[in-house]
């Protein structure tokens, strides 16, 4: 009987046999295919079981789900084989995920470089609450290797960057960066939610950490919070133990398993997502309404060259400028047929929502130089619609685009 596949079988398997077998195996007992769903909270546990999580072993059997849950952990191995990570530590959403790394990796007197623009809340966490710790923040426009290499201080213990960033569809160069970060002996963590490991590997490219939103494309469906960090036993090891463990913000066995089933579409889904986007991008790009239109995949981006070489698919979301953005904004909330206006990104539904630049830079992004605000300008003007391009007909989206935008 297959118990699960041999780890050499799955390592040399392509992208879509890894989304669909790594981490499931068939029931020993009932011989059910599909994955069982545990939600025990505690586990019948034997007369030496220790009652600390500092004895725990990684091959201990299941005591309490906080500590592990065996559907958790099908759904961390599915994650770690697909990133190409040693191990991988789930969380209760993406934030869960980013702050226990910051907190486990940080202390007092340490300094951490954070990109200027990233989801709003990991930006509005380090303005305030991090800085509060005695851990000294450094907001640095990623993109540009000249600010990231003048940031470094001696106590730079970490470089967090988003790339393509949240919401400006910014990207940074991995690779150059995580050479600077090591030279400096600091580590790199990479939020990838936008690119997903469709697109981009970043621990190959020499980051130490990946941080995925599992609510986003690889969950896929808008139905579950989850999120990761990804990298090697020898930090995410103690940090399962010393930190995600007590800090308690861990997967629910219920929204592992949604995750789970839906990460075995994945790399399919990341295909349709990519050439709905390409295609709505161009297309927008030649409506007389719109006035920019930022997606990687366009040879506009400001970056295509290096979005080219460090994104094999350019995943599905788009930003666009229209006059009157706001007005846009009631218009399309009144008239969309089947793209909902709402935040997230990365369902198989489409999602658009607006962002005004003089809102954001007064609630979450700290801009302080020339040269950052010019960059904000550049990419998002005075407000963007940021387009999650989902999985319908992508006819059937330009149709309701065009019947939504203003005339
Ligand atoms: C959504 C998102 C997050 C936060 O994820 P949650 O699951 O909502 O906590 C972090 N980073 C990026 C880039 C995101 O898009």
């Amino acid at each position: 009987m297959i118990t699960s596949p041999d780890t050499d079988f799955l390592s040399n398997a392509g992208e879509q046999t890894k989304a669909v077998h790594a981490g499931e195996s068939p029931d020993p007992v009932t011989k059910a295919s599909a994955p069982n769903l545990v939600m025990s909270t505690t586990f019948v546990a034997d007369a030496d079981a220790g009652f600390s999580v500092e004895g725990m072993e990684e091959n201990d059997s299941w005591l309490y789900t906080r500590w592990g849950n065996p559907t958790v952990h099908r759904l961390e191995q599915k994650l770690a084989v697909l990133e190409g990570a040693e191990t991988a530590v789930a969380f209760a959403s993406g934030m869960g995920a980013a702050v226990a790394l910051l907190i486990h990796l940080l202390r007092a007197g340490d300094h951490a470089m954070v990109s200027d623009v990233a989801y709003a809340a990991l930006s509005e966490i380090t303005n305030d609450k991090i800085p509060d710790l005695g851990i000294e923040i450094s907001k640095v426009n990623t993109s540009d290797l000249n600010a990231v290499e003048a940031a470094i201080k001696a106590n730079t213990r970490l470089i967090y960057i988003e790339t393509p960033c949240n919401p400006l569809l910014r990207l940074t160069d991995i690779a150059a960066v995580a050479s600077l970060a090591h030279r400096a002996g600091a580590l790199l963590a990479v939020d990838s939610t936008f690119a997903t490991p469709a697109a981009t590997k970043p621990l190959a490219l020499g980051a130490d950490f990946v941080i995925h939103s599992l609510t986003k494309y690889l969950g896929g469906h808008g139905d579950a919070l989850g999120g990761v960090i990804l990298g090697n036993r020898e930090y995410l090891v103690p940090l399962r133990k010393k930190t995600a463990i007590r800090l308690g913000g861990v997967l629910s066995p219920f929204n592992a398993w949604l995750i789970l089933r839906g990460m075995a579409t994945f790399p399919l889904r990341m295909r349709v997502h990519e050439e709905n986007a390409l295609k709505i991008a161009a297309w927008l790009e030649q409506h007389p309404k719109v006035k920019q239109v930022i997606y990687p995949g366009l040879p506009s981006h400001p970056q295509h060259e290096l979005a080219k070489r460090q994104m094999k698919n350019f995943s599905g979301i788009i930003t666009f400028q229209v006059e009157n953005g706001k007005e846009q904004a009631r218009r399309f909330v009144d008239k969309l047929q089947i793209i909902h206006y709402a935040v997230s990104l990365g369902h198989h539904r489409s999602l658009i929502f607006y962002l005004n630049s003089r809102d954001l830079l007064k609630t979450s992004f700290n801009l302080s130089t020339r040269e950052q605000l010019n960059s904000w300008n550049v990419f998002a003007g005075d407000g963007i619609f940021r387009l999650s391009a989902g999985l319908e007909d992508a006819d059937d989206l330009i149709r309701d685009l065009e019947q939504a935008l203003l005339s």
